[in-house]
């Protein structure tokens, strides 16, 4: 939607995305010369004419073809507006995407992506465990509407489950798979590929079923599902996009057919961002690398300190998985990082875990993970409560368990203050 020259290149090498966020998408020219993207804090936009109006409203509603070189002129901000449009074209560089819709939260992402595909007498297959709000809308709003949500386990290879999944299927067809990997809060992590292979066998011949992969863990930076085959890339900016803790956001990114019906659901659900937001996110996406692999090289010494610790009975941490493991292969392919998630699990069940976390004293105890400060809490209590028993026993969401997001503070201060805490157990 870019409506500035774009210059992705010099010398004829094309430029790294970290290089393009000051600047790309944006002309200075058109704001005064301000070095900055202003805030565009205006619900609509003057024409200039009735006929630009006329001509804006025919391309944005699809009822004539864009004319070469013609862009869809700015109309209203539940349609367009130039921070959300130039946020979307920084973004789309870091999953190498064709088309990105900014949301305003992560769920709001994920629900109108999957309500943009799915139809009633549906069946969509999600990896468990799930995101929470994501869980929520998957078994308790899409059953209203006659949509059947099949579980397919993390951290197992998915042709062990295609013959309980295609049974469980009967006569629905597939109308859509959402993925989430590594899954939260136990790093269990999913092969995309060979989703997208099961998904391509098990869906009809006339219904294409889009493979979205929630990237929110793992990416922009250490992990890019386009690249594995998915149709769909959907993120809570909520985290490590915006990555401040201040402002709740979500994004969906794709090729230009993909990302069509969602844009156009958003647009009639108005679950757009705000452009106050937008312009946090421009900020945000500045920093985006260097706060990622801060996070990830202290993130790599905090697991490192956790797993030699006599009082940590099990530590789930891309970084820490064996060559033995069955994970560690598809963990090699498709990621190019560990990130900063990890996962730990004390003796003495809830009791035991909350006096770590009541004892903690830079860490500071909250749900929400990938901001600059370093957060922990309790999933079984906390982020995956609505999780049935029988689940979380499956998913090793234990009562021990804490998970815990790494910052950008000194990986020795985290480590000391872990150290003192863990004398509680
Ligand atoms: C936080 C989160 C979401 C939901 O995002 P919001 O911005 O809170 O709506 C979805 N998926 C994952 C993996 C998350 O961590």
């Amino acid at each position: 939607m870019a409506k500035h020259p774009q210059h992705r290149s010099i010398g004829g090498r094309p430029m790294h995305p970290e290089s393009l966020m000051m600047s790309y998408g944006y002309n200075p020219a058109l704001s005064e010369g301000a070095v900055k993207c202003p805030i565009f804090q205006t619900s609509t936009f003057v024409f200039e004419s009735a006929e630009a109006g006329k001509a804006f409203f025919e391309v944005a509603y699809g009822l004539r073809p864009a004319n070469p070189g013609e862009v869809s002129g700015l109309i209203y901000s539940r349609l367009n507006n130039p921070d959300l449009e130039i946020l979307e074209d920084r973004l789309s560089l870091w999953d190498d995407a064709e088309s990105c819709a900014v949301f305003s939260s992560g769920m709001a992402a994920t629900t109108t992506s999957l309500m943009a595909y799915l139809r009633p007498g549906d069946a969509v297959i999600y990896t468990a465990p799930i995101y929470g709000g994501s869980d929520h809308f998957l078994h308790h709003v899409l059953p209203t509407w006659n949509v059947q949500a099949i579980a397919m386990p993390a951290g197992e290879r998915p042709e062990a489950h295609e013959a309980a999944i295609r049974a469980a299927l009967g006569d629905r067809p597939l109308g859509a798979v959402l993925i989430e990997t590594p899954a939260n809060p136990t790093n269990g992590l999913v092969d995309i590929a060979a989703m997208v292979a099961m998904t391509r066998r098990l869906e009809r011949a006339d219904r294409r079923a889009p493979v979205l992969v929630d990237n929110t863990f793992l990416g922009p930076l250490w992990q890019r599902p386009l690249e594995h085959g998915a149709d769909v890339v959907l993120y809570s900016a909520t985290k490590f996009i915006g990555g401040h803790s201040d402002v709740i956001a979500g994004a969906a990114l794709g090729s230009a057919e993909a990302m069509a019906p969602i844009r156009g659901l958003r647009t009639f659900l108005g679950s757009m961002l705000s452009p106050m937001d937008g312009w946090l996110l421009m900020r945000s996406l500045e920093t985006l690398k260097l706060r990622m692999t801060a996070a990830m090289l202290s993130a790599q010494q905090v697991a490192r300190f956790l797993r030699d610790h006599p009082k940590v009975q099990s530590l789930h941490y891309l970084g820490e998985l064996a060559p033995e493991h069955p994970m560690y292969e598809v963990y090699q392919r498709q990621c190019s990082g560990p990130g900063s998630l990890i996962a730990f699990e004390v003796p003495g069940g809830e009791a035991a875990a909350f006096r770590v976390l009541n004892a903690l004293q830079l860490v500071k105890v909250a749900v929400s993970l990938g901001g600059t400060e370093s957060l922990a809490e309790h999933p079984a209590s906390m982020t995956h409560a609505d999780v049935t028993k029988e689940d979380q026993a499956r998913y090793g969401i234990t009562q021990g368990l804490v998970r815990l997001s790494v910052g950008v503070e000194h990986p020795e201060d985290l480590i000391a203050d872990l150290a003192q805490a863990l004398t509680q157990v």
